[in-house]
């Protein structure tokens, strides 16, 4: 098998498999328990959640815990009382569709995906309370400036206040696709909620994050025990975190080393490829590959490179799934026969540089096959 599909899911890295285990039998005490076993859970509980937090600059208290990027994304717009929201053209759905229920509005992107600053700054009017842009984007794999749309919030608070106009304003950003090859850092990015996500990072799935920074009084997800600060309340998922603490522990250890590896593999795929145009040719996470096959229908070619053991995607796994049309293509201008031509390949751990000659040889194959189909 080759898997070229890591912004879908990524394997459970063996450390974090390890360290989840004896959470499952041997220290399976619920943390909110008296007796001393359940307190040392809840400590370590506490201490994972310590090493997430240290990750971003952050500390245990500022992360709610959650069961994945979706339901943190969904908490995070909690933060709006009244008023409006924008989102970039290019989000996650978790993020798009929750956004639709406060008035959402969506700004533009250019043709590399990244965020139209001239839209943003007009759009953000008085009522607006809440921006969200991901890091990186799961399909394009696009960085997006946070720091300048930070400082770009921080004039406009200040304007805001001068003015007399109390309501606030919060930078809410989506780090999902983020954590393997980037540093992040709540403070450098200059965001107030940020979205982690374990399953992403070589942790386990149904476990994510939101950092959410001290000036931000959010509505809780569930009322009950008061775990998480009281925002979500319920049963720690103790291995889940301890798990995702490790993952993200061994992921910024790699980041550099990350970084090189899939700058390299990306080269040699691209010089061995034929008859494509690449679509993420600016600003994009190393590990993302979107190559376009004008007039050749991509889902035609994942069916003949899965029979060969090559697992690569059209888009974001949901909506691939569905079979919608690609939002964030049509965001940067791509036509429909070239969204339909379009294929993600998304580099991760799993692969080497044999693996990688293999691939381009194959798809090299099934596009060559597709266009003598006529
Ligand atoms: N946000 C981004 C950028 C993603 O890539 C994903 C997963 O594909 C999600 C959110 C949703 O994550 P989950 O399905 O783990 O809730």
């Amino acid at each position: 098998m080759i898997y070229l599909d890591h912004a879908a899911a990524t394997p459970v890295n063996k450390k974090a498999l390890e360290a989840m285990r004896p959470y499952f039998d041997e220290d399976f005490f619920n943390p909110s328990a008296a007796y001393l076993p359940a307190k040392k859970v809840a400590h370590e509980y506490e201490e994972a959640k310590g090493v997430i937090a240290h990750a971003i600059g952050a500390k245990a208290n500022d992360l709610v815990i959650t069961a994945g990027a979706t339901e943190a994304n969904n908490l995070a717009f909690s933060a709006v009382l009244d008023g409006r929201v924008l989102y970039l053209a290019t989000e996650h759905d978790s993020v798009r569709k929750v956004a639709e229920q406060y008035s959402g509005e969506a700004i533009e992107v250019d043709k590399n995906g990244r965020i139209d600053l001239n839209d943003l700054k007009a759009k953000i009017t008085d009522d607006v309370i809440l921006i969200s842009v991901a890091l990186a984007n799961n399909e394009l794999g696009t960085i997006q400036p946070l720091s300048e749309i930070a400082s770009l919030i921080r004039e406009v608070r200040l304007n805001r206040l001068s003015r007399g106009v109390k309501r606030p304003l919060y930078l809410h950003s989506d780090a999902s696709q983020a954590m393997n090859l980037l540093n992040v850092n709540v403070a450098r990015l200059g965001v107030d909620l940020l979205t982690l996500n374990s399953a992403k990072v070589y942790g386990p799935k149904g476990v994510g994050a939101l950092y959410v920074s001290h000036d931000v009084k959010l509505k809780p997800a569930s009322y009950g025990g008061g775990q998480e600060q009281g925002l979500r309340s319920g049963t720690e998922n103790v291995p889940g975190v301890i798990g995702f603490a490790k993952a993200v522990e061994e992921a910024t250890k790699h980041l550099n080393g990350n970084r090189k590896k899939y700058a390299e593999l990306k080269k040699i795929l691209l010089s061995e490829l034929k008859d494509y145009e690449l679509v993420n040719k600016k600003h994009s996470l190393d590990n993302f590959i979107v190559l376009c096959y004008n007039g050749i229908d991509a889902e035609r070619l994942i069916f003949l490179l899965e029979d060969k053991g090559v697992y690569v995607s059209t888009g974001a796994a949901c909506a691939a799934n569905k079979g919608a049309k690609s939002h964030v293509l049509a965001a940067i201008g791509l036509s429909d026969s070239e969204i339909n031509g379009s294929l993600r390949l998304t580099l991760g751990e799993t692969n080497d540089e044999e693996q990688i000659h293999e691939a381009a040889r194959l798809i090299n194959e099934a596009v060559t096959l597709e266009k003598s189909r006529g």
